[in-house]
């Protein structure tokens, strides 16, 4: 380590870095004795690891195996790589991490590198490494969307990140408030995190009973640039927080959550929605997204900055084009209060109500483990290699459910549960 990593490792607060590591393992996988874990994390984020699979041992795993990838060694491909390249992906590896997902190893992923690693690259050969990449990873991934085995996703605040978050301070010092706004988000700032965890899930699935019990039929989101009315899958189911995998284990795929999510009808979405933020998609800021949906296809699409990006992601395969995920999230939640852009996912979609475009999750249907795939499609739900969510609550949407019968139910008001 050289003096000036030293310093930037030492922004970081040690015991609640270990905290997180041990909610991750307990909370977020919640792993089982004997379980394996395949996890993959940049190396930027090596002391996160060591404390990850040193909690998973005491805890009982059983062979955790870690992958960790480099941002130079990434950047190495885009400026060396044969042009040929950029269509492939290492299939052999997909396929080895899917016969695990099938054999009940856990997944885990840290991220936390620079979210604009390849800003500077090609476009084009960016798209196509990732639609390469999807295909190779799709049958492994449909185990975690169908929610086989229990998954989970955390973060590590990386020196580029906190500088892409914090670009005024030093760098010491922006990874001490990333790393702090990580922790509070994390609810490891919390004396007992893991009974905060433990409160957090029952409040998120207090509003999970509320609107599986109202039975919309839609939502209708209202506010500056939106009027558009989301139809819900038929046989919809509200998740959030904490749930059940297949393989029987209570986990919380998500670490921060505030999110609560269901299927929208693939079919059923009609009108106009604007970005309330900026959407960080593989190296691009995408802001001020504008689409207009017909029968639950995009059939207009502009953005303010990264229009062609945009248009890219929404020709990589039909499904692409509708909607994939509908959450809600309130504008005073501890994310959203921070009133940071983390540019990530993990975090920026738990800030604000989303939708996402592509991949449904079948776990979002009432007994969705055991419908087919063609039963899940019959019911609305969308197919697509991509998942990207995007943000359109803000202080100013309303939100009404609309029953069957055509009657509504004041949901949000002002961003807020109504
Ligand atoms: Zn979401
Ligand atoms: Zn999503």
């Amino acid at each position: 380590m050289t003096t000036h990593e030293r310093k930037i490792a030492a922004a970081i607060d040690e015991a609640k870095l270990d905290k997180l590591a041990e909610v991750v393992v307990k909370v977020g996988l919640n792993l089982q004795e004997g379980q394996d874990v395949f996890l993959t994390a940049p190396v930027t984020a090596l002391a996160f690891v060591r404390r990850i699979v040193e909690h998973a041992y005491k805890a009982g795993a059983g062979l955790v195996t870690p992958m960790l990838a480099d941002e130079q060694m990434t950047l190495a491909r885009f400026r060396f790589a044969h042009d040929a390249s950029f269509d492939r992906a290492p299939g052999w590896l997909y396929e080895g991490i899917g016969k695990a997902f099938a054999a009940n190893t856990a997944r885990l992923a840290i991220v936390g590198d620079n979210p604009m690693l390849l800003a500077g690259e090609d476009p084009a050969k960016v798209a196509r490494a990732n639609k390469a990449n999807s295909i190779a990873y799709k049958p492994a991934l449909e185990k975690i969307a169908g929610f086989d085995i229990n998954w989970n996703i955390a973060a590590f605040p990386g020196a580029a990140w906190a500088h892409q978050v914090f670009p005024q301070d030093e760098p010491d010092v922006a990874v001490a408030k990333l790393s702090d706004a990580i922790f509070a988000a994390s609810r490891v700032d919390k004396a007992d995190p893991i009974a905060a965890w433990a409160a957090h899930n029952a409040a998120l699935r207090s509003r999970t009973q509320w609107l599986n019990g109202q039975r919309f039929a839609a939502l209708h989101y209202t506010g500056p640039g939106t009027n558009l009315t989301i139809g819900l899958a038929d046989g919809h189911e509200w998740e959030g927080g904490a749930s059940v995998a297949k393989n029987g284990v209570v986990c919380n795929p998500n670490i921060p959550t505030e999110e609560v999510f269901t299927t929208p009808h693939a079919h059923r979405v009609e009108g106009t929605v604007v970005s309330t933020k900026p959407l960080s998609y593989q190296g691009t800021l995408i802001d001020r997204i504008a689409v207009r949906f017909e029968a639950g296809r995009i059939v207009e699409a502009t953005a303010a900055h990264g229009q062609d990006v945009l248009r890219k992601v929404l020709e990589t395969d039909d499904g692409a084009r509708r909607l994939g995920e509908v959450a809600l999230v309130p504008h005073s939640s501890p994310i959203s209060a921070s009133g940071l852009l983390f540019f990530n996912t993990l975090f920026d979609e738990n800030a604000a109500s989303h939708i996402a475009l592509g991949q449904c999750y079948a776990k979002c249907f009432i007994d969705g483990d055991k419908l087919t795939p063609e039963q899940i499609a019959a019911q609305g739900g969308n197919t697509s290699l991509i998942h990207i969510d995007w943000m359109i609550g803000s202080d100013k949407i309303d939100i009404d459910g609309i029953k069957p019968d055509g009657s509504r139910v004041p949901v949000f008001r002002k961003g807020e549960w109504a």
